[in-house]
């Protein structure tokens, strides 16, 4: 008899362990298939952790991975950049059709021949400027508009411009609808910077010159920082921290190799 009880005791755990695994299995699918994946309404107590956070958001766990795996797993260490990776919706950013690879960590096409940055260099530029909340932040190539909500998220003004009128009305019209009203899109030819904005605490250029365009570096604060990938177009270029030490002098550290889509001179 006691024999009888050991084993159907044995009998109910296994039950309640397999009842268990199977609905952790149900429940996590649609958070890493893409097909599958639908935004879920009402949580449900058998639903991963992430999935109550942010119940309205289908993207919120395929972001927190890409912050997990893509930017603090790859070496971002500033507390701050790494939270607002975790909360710009970059799916916002991207055509359509490819939302569902937006929390992938590579550029996506975003048409007119451009891309959004992969997620850890825009992390990667974002960190080493080190910004303050007060700064008055300037980004040319605004492209899509994703890094310029990065630093939008950081600080209280950016002015980022964009030589393709179409990227930068669609850039304008995204960064409104998210409630970015901080945030000033210029069609213009950036390497001529703004001018009428300047000077910057910090510049953040995301296209590639083959020099460091002058006009930038007058318009930085002395102490202000700019990074910018400066090399040829098709090849891999440097990624530069330039600080402007004094009225006539620069410092500059080499963060590493990259490649980005030139900048190019001709507004169109
Ligand atoms: N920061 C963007 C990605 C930039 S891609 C994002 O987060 O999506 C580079 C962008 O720089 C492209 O949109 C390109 O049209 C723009 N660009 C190239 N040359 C430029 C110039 N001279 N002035 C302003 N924008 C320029």
């Amino acid at each position: 008899m006691r024999m009888l009880t050991a084993l159907s005791l044995c009998l109910v755990v296994l039950l309640v362990a397999c009842a268990t695994d199977d609905s952790q299995g149900s429940t996590a699918e649609p958070l890493v298939s893409p097909d599958t994946f639908t935004p879920t309404a009402e949580p449900k107590a058998t639903e991963p952790p992430i999935a109550l956070k942010s119940p309205q958001d289908p993207f919120a766990a395929r972001r927190e991975a890409m912050v997990d795996e893509g930017i603090v797993g790859w070496g971002i260490k500033d507390e701050v950049v790494i939270e607002v990776m975790g909360k710009v919706p970059r799916h916002e950013f991207v055509p359509e059709q490819l939302q569902e690879l937006a929390y992938e960590n590579h550029p996506l096409p975003i048409g007119y021949g451009q891309t959004i940055s992969q997620p850890y260099i825009v992390a990667l530029m974002t960190e080493a400027l080190g910004l303050n909340k007060g700064d008055i932040v300037l980004e040319v190539g605004t492209g899509s508009g994703y890094q310029a909500a990065v630093l939008g998220e950081l600080v209280d003004r950016v002015y980022t411009v964009e030589i393709i009128e179409a990227l930068a009305e669609r850039a304008d019209e995204t960064l409104s609808k998210l409630g970015y009203d901080h945030i000033t899109v210029h069609h213009a030819d950036g390497y001529f910077g703004l001018e009428e904005q300047a000077p910057f605490d910090a510049i953040i250029v995301t296209a590639a010159p083959d020099h460091i365009p002058q006009p930038l570096v007058q318009q930085l604060k002395i102490g202000g920082k700019m990074v910018i990938p400066v090399g040829p177009v098709g090849g891999f270029q440097t990624l530069w921290l330039v600080t402007r030490a004094n009225e006539e002098d620069v410092r500059t550290e080499n963060l590493g190799a990259v490649t980005f889509v030139p900048l190019t001179r001709e507004e169109r």
